[in-house]
């Protein structure tokens, strides 16, 4: 599929220029510019991919899907607020003083609307990758590589995730020109969903994917942990108490303690002299019992009582039953105290073996989350509006409802339009590249046709949405079935 651009070509000889980027490709018949996003067909530039327009009476629930109308199509046009001309595919017109590719208009519950539909080109962007595990990846501020490249680094953890921050401008623009284009790259294949291995300095390598199992260190990585250690210990100890005397949840940032920890105190569990390694919290919390690693509760060890020092003798007693358990359930170890109170091994007992399997089975499944994230506060705005600080505040006053290939965005408080979207809601190969280097997003902004015209829109380039949906280039697919209309009214979206 193609389409005529609406951008300028110049014929120069055979080949023509494009200019929807700065690089402004000479591209010779029957070829596609650097980006494979235009290409020369019979003397004419053209838009590669088709352009994607969301048609709510396609929902054929779960993924968005291509559809083919088949045959028996009556050639009916959806209108109105049924479909939704994304910005996929829709081309980029550069410099930005030109108005954006595509102005639609549309009738929505009685209002007339508009659409605002460009693929912005970003240098300032880049992706915070979320990944579902305990396990060490390594150091926060650790540089991330791919073939060898820094394209981004560590970030502060959050709770049972390891998080990355990749790309941004910095490594697009403010190294070498590998690194730029190595960074691009992986931002562009994250984006569109695609596998990524990474290496991380002083840490582990691991292939990321949006929306799929981290793998580790060539392991997949099954489950993300329940909680830390004084979570585990405040969600189980009901179901401990009475089948065994203590209990020790090995996490990396918090080990709980079951005897010391308040809810331990409340259900009356004797003191058992357990002493630990590591710093003491507060009571039953300890921090750095080990170091990190890919071992128990993502420290780095395998044998649990490697954190234990010798019990009080004062306290403990021989037969006290011991259980030690990581934050997913993966390794657990039950053992009894002897005459010289040292613990022993044994299996464990068939009334405690369920609190461990419901350890396991309350982790959620561990995956891969990406984040694009970029700033649309600069010259993109003036595809949108003549005035653009008028559109931005327009985001922040909620009259304008940005969408990224119709997908639900976040845009940050504060200055700017500097939004986030999880890329596994935008349609497949939503994301593109230019080799300036920058990314290609597509972008909508909607908002009513009168507060278009009241902040200095490009009114005499608004077009009814219905003269862009009926062109041949258009690939209507049903939108996913978990996420706001991007036309909805704001109560419902
Ligand atoms: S890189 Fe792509 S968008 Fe930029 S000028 Fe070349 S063909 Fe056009």
């Amino acid at each position: 599929m193609a389409e005529e651009s609406t951008i300028t070509a110049r014929a120069e000889d055979d080949k023509i220029r494009c200019d929807a980027c700065p690089v402004m490709c000479y591209i010779r018949p029957g070829l596609t510019g650097a980006c494979d996003r235009y290409a020369n067909r019979d003397g004419e530039l053209i838009r590669v991919d088709p352009h994607i327009v969301l048609d709510r009476t396609l929902a054929q629930g779960g993924k968005v899907v291509p559809f083919d109308r088949g045959g028996d199509w009556d050639g009916r046009l959806v209108s109105g607020g049924e479909s939704f001309v994304t910005a996929v595919g829709s081309g980029t017109t550069y410099p930005d003083y030109k108005p954006a590719p595509f102005i639609v208009s549309a009738e929505v519950d009685g209002v007339d609307m508009v659409t605002v539909v460009t693929e912005g080109i970003f240098s300032y962007a880049g992706a915070k990758v979320k990944i579902d595990t305990d396990r060490f990846l390594g150091p926060e501020q650790s540089a991330v590589r791919v073939d060898g490249e820094a394209v981004g680094h560590v970030t502060t953890s959050e709770y049972g995730s390891q998080m990355l921050s990749l790309g941004g401008v910095h490594h697009l623009t403010g190294g070498s020109k590998k690194e730029g284009r190595v960074t691009c790259e992986a931002l562009l294949e994250l984006c569109n969903g695609k596998a990524v291995e990474l290496a991380i300095d002083g840490g582990a390598t691991l292939v990321v994917q949006a929306g799929r199992p981290p793998i580790v260190n060539g392991a997949e990585e099954a489950r993300m942990r329940v909680g830390c250690g004084s979570a585990t210990i405040g969600m189980f100890a009901k179901q401990w108490h009475g089948k065994v005397d203590e209990v020790v949840v090995v996490d990396d940032h918090i080990t709980g303690v079951l005897s010391e920890h308040q809810a331990g105190k409340l259900l009356g569990i004797r003191d058992t002299g357990i002493r630990m390694k590591g710093r003491r919290s507060t009571p039953g919390r300890y921090f750095q019992v080990a170091e990190p690693g890919l071992g128990w509760g993502g420290t780095n060890i395998s044998d649990p009582l490697s954190i234990l020092s010798p019990f009080d003798a004062k306290l403990a007693w021989p037969g006290l039953r011991l259980l030690l358990v990581s934050t997913t359930g993966e390794h657990y170890g039950y053992y009894v105290l002897d005459e010289h109170l040292v613990p022993v091994e044994t299996e464990v007992p068939a009334d405690l073996y369920p609190s461990v399997e419901r350890i396991r089975e309350n982790c959620e499944p561990a995956l891969s989350s990406v984040l694009f994230m970029a700033g649309a506060g600069g010259s993109l705005r003036a595809g949108v509006t003549e005035n653009p600080v008028r559109l931005t505040r327009s985001v922040k006053d909620s009259i304008t409802r940005v969408t990224c290939g119709g997908a639900p965005v976040y845009v940050w408080p504060g200055g700017g339009i500097t939004f986030m979207v999880d890329v596994t809601r935008v349609p497949e190969n939503g994301f593109g590249y230019v080799p300036t280097p920058a990314l290609v997003a597509p972008i909508e902004f909607t908002l009513p046709l009168a507060a278009y015209a009241a902040l200095g829109g490009h009114m005499d380039h608004v077009r009814p949405a219905t003269s862009v949906i009926e062109r041949e280039a258009v690939r209507e697919m049903a939108p996913f079935s978990d996420i706001p209309w991007p036309l909805a009214a704001r109560s419902q979206g």
